[in-house]
């Protein structure tokens, strides 16, 4: 049962398509759709039937007019060619191969965004997409695993339909695609914590980067050394994130809720825990709920680690549904997941709901944080939160 009946209203909407699995890069890449897929067995094996999530589970393939609201028509052509060639090429420098139908997988993410955006509006209330948050895209070329970028596209109908939007996006890589696309918007306030662009791809998201013309001092990067865990991601999120969001007032808040810096996750080098994914996702969630009508979009992201990813997924989606801290460490996976988790993944599954704990004592300092955020006061200027 929801542990906050008396402040929970809506019940969230969960979007999960099992047609999502069609994008599908092949055997050994590192992105795998199909973890997310695990997060959504989870999720409904531990929901009640009565309560928890409200579910979406058929979506279409967006259509070519929604996608050039961010892409280029040129970009959408190289996709739809390349998607029905059994010769595969790259849509980028080499991450991200074109396959089989990879124009309506990736169209069908994408309107997976939409519909949680429309979701949250229509309902005042959050809505999960486990498969979204492909936020490399760029608005002519695909990068980073990501071949159109589903969160943009929310972005977008979200300032189209409320006003004010703001991004923020916990996965461990800068989101690029979505931070350059909006960069002089001042509709959008974007804030992105992730490793630095000098140990991870894609390179960018310096703290001096902070937007130009109408969105000058709306676009915050937040870049954390490799080792860095949960004491840089709660802290930053009340002294810089939080205040943020409250002094820009905006309408929908959308989170790229990435899973790959979770501790242990095979190519990143952050080391979050539950502490830190749940703190974050708990604090916005009250935000929304008192600055916005309850309108939380929360999308997945990165992550490599099947376990990490099923879990803190699953973990988001119960958080959404009432629940305070989702479910205690101690508790038992149920069994019939486990047996999926080992079928797919070819891996034993873990036992419990516990997650994978630090490797190495964590790399955040005091120093290291008075320097960003005073490199935050001077690049934001009137936009940098005051103290409270
Ligand atoms: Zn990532």
């Amino acid at each position: 049962m929801p542990d906050r009946g008396s402040t929970f209203r809506h019940r969230p909407t969960v979007i999960w398509d099992p047609r999502f699995l069609d994008y599908d890069f092949g055997p050994g890449h590192p992105f795998v759709m199909e973890y997310r897929g695990l997060a959504a067995h989870l999720l409904r094996e531990i929901s009640p039937a009565s309560g928890g999530a409200r579910w979406q589970t058929e979506v279409p393939v967006a259509d070519h007019s929604t996608l050039l609201r961010f892409h280029r028509e040129e970009y959408i052509q190289l996709v739809e060619g390349a998607s029905r060639l059994e010769r595969r090429i790259w849509l980028d420098s080499g991450d991200t191969p074109a396959f089989l139908g990879c124009h309506d997988a990736a169209a069908r993410i994408v309107q997976g965004s939409i519909d949680a955006v429309r979701a949250a509006v229509e309902r005042s209330a959050p809505a999960l997409q486990l498969g979204g948050g492909l936020h490399h895209a760029h608005r002519d070329r695909a990068s980073g695993f990501c071949i159109y970028n589903d969160v943009a596209l929310a972005v977008d109908e979200a300032c189209r339909r409320v006003g004010k939007v703001a991004y923020v996006d916990i996965d461990a890589h800068h989101g690029d695609g979505v931070m350059y696309g909006f960069y002089a918007r001042g509709d959008v306030l974007d804030i992105d914590i992730h490793q630095d662009g000098a140990s991870l791809f894609p390179g960018t998201g310096d703290a001096a980067e902070t937007g130009v013309e109408d969105g000058a001092g709306l676009k915050v990067n937040l870049p954390l050394p490799a080792g860095a865990g949960d004491r840089a991601l709660v802290s930053l999120l009340h002294r810089v994130v939080l205040p943020m969001v409250r002094d820009y007032r905006p309408q929908l808040i959308v989170l790229q809720h990435g899973v790959d810096g979770h501790a242990g996750d095979p190519l990143a080098q952050l080391q979050y825990t539950r502490v830190g994914y749940v703190e974050v996702l708990r604090e916005l969630f009250a935000y929304a709920r008192s600055g916005c009508s309850g309108r939380l979009v929360v999308t997945g992201g990165g992550g490599y680690d099947p376990a990490n990813v099923a879990l803190t997924l699953a973990r988001a989606g119960e958080i959404l549904s009432g629940s305070l801290h989702g479910p205690p460490s101690s508790a038992a996976l149920p069994a019939e997941w486990r047996d999926a988790y080992a079928f797919r993944t070819k891996a034993e599954a873990p036992r419990f709901w516990s997650d994978e704990r630090p490797a190495t004592p964590d790399a955040w300092t005091p120093a290291a944080e008075e320097a960003l955020v005073g490199r935050l006061e001077s690049g934001l200027g009137r936009r940098f939160p005051k103290v409270r």
